[in-house]
C-alpha cells in the first residue's frame, strides 16, 4: 500500500487546512474524512431520517452518492458548497459519527482513498481505526479557545453568521462527544506525534509536519 501520512484532532485544530497543503506539497492526495460524516449528516436530513436512527442512517451513508473534486464536493450530482460546514451539520456530523454501524459503513470508502504515491487523511480515526499502519501519525491540536477563534474567522469570511461563546460551547460538546463515545473515540495514538499548533502559523504547523514525514 502507498504511505499514508494520518493527521487528528479536534475539531477546528486547523487539521483541514494543515493536511490538505501537506497533501499538496507531498503530490498525495489528500482525505477530508469528517466531509463524510458531515455528508451523511445532510444527506439524512434531506431524506426525513433522524440523526439517530443508526440503521437508516448507516444505509445512506452506505449509498452516499458523492464526488470529491479539487475544492469542492457533489452530493448526488449537485455541489454541497458550504451546506455541510454549518454548526448545525457540524453537529449532526458528530452525532451521526457515534453510531457504529455508520462508521463501519463509511470504513473502505475512506480505504480506497489510499493509493499511489500516497494519501493526507484527516480526522478523529485515521491512526487509530481507519489506516492503523500508516507510517507517520499526528495529533494535531490547540487550545479550546484558539480553536473557537478559528472557526469564528472562517465562518465570518464565509459570510456566515457566527457568535464567538456559542461557538466554544459546541466546540466542547462536539470535543466531550467525540472523545467519549464507544466507537473510535478521539484520543492521542501511542504512535501519534503530538503537533499543538496554539502558538503556531499554518506554515510553520505545515513545515513541521513536512519535516516528519521525510524522516
Ligand atoms: O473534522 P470535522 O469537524 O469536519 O468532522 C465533523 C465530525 O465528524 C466530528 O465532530 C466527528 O464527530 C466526526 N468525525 C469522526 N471521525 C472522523 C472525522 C470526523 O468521527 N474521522
Amino acid at each position: 500500500a502507498a504511505p499514508v501520512v494520518a493527521i487528528d484532532g479536534p475539531s477546528a485544530s486547523g487539521k483541514g487546512t494543515v493536511a490538505a497543503r501537506v497533501a499538496a506539497a507531498l503530490g498525495f492526495a489528500y482525505l477530508d474524512s469528517g466531509a463524510l460524516y458531515r455528508l451523511t449528516a445532510l444527506a439524512a436530513q434531506r431524506a426525513g431520517v433522524d440523526w439517530a436512527d443508526e440503521e437508516r442512517v448507516a444505509a445512506i451513508a452506505a449509498a452516499l452518492d458523492v464526488e470529491f473534486l479539487e475544492n469542492e464536493i457533489r452530493l448526488d450530482g449537485q455541489l454541497v458548497g458550504d451546506a455541510i460546514r454549518t454548526e448545525a451539520m457540524s453537529a449532526g456530523a458528530s452525532k451521526v459519527a457515534a453510531l457504529p454501524a455508520v462508521r463501519e459503513a463509511l470504513l473502505f470508502r475512506q480505504r480506497a482513498f489510499n493509493t499511489k504515491p500516497g494519501l493526507v487523511g484527516d480526522g478523529r480515526d485515521m491512526g487509530s481505526v481507519i489506516f492503523p499502519h500508516a507510517p507517520l501519525k499526528v495529533f494535531l491540536t490547540a487550545s479550546a479557545e484558539v480553536r473557537a477563534e478559528r472557526r469564528y474567522k472562517q465562518l465570518i469570511e464565509k459570510g456566515l453568521s457566527a457568535n464567538l461563546t456559542d461557538l466554544l460551547l459546541d466546540l466542547q460538546q462536539r470535543d466531550e462527544r467525540d472523545s467519549q463515545r464507544s466507537v473510535a473515540p478521539l484520543r492521542q495514538e501511542r504512535d501519534a506525534k503530538l503537533l499543538d499548533t496554539t502558538g503556531l502559523t499554518i506554515e510553520q504547523a505545515v513545515d513541521q509536519v513536512l519535516v516528519w514525514s521525510r524522516e
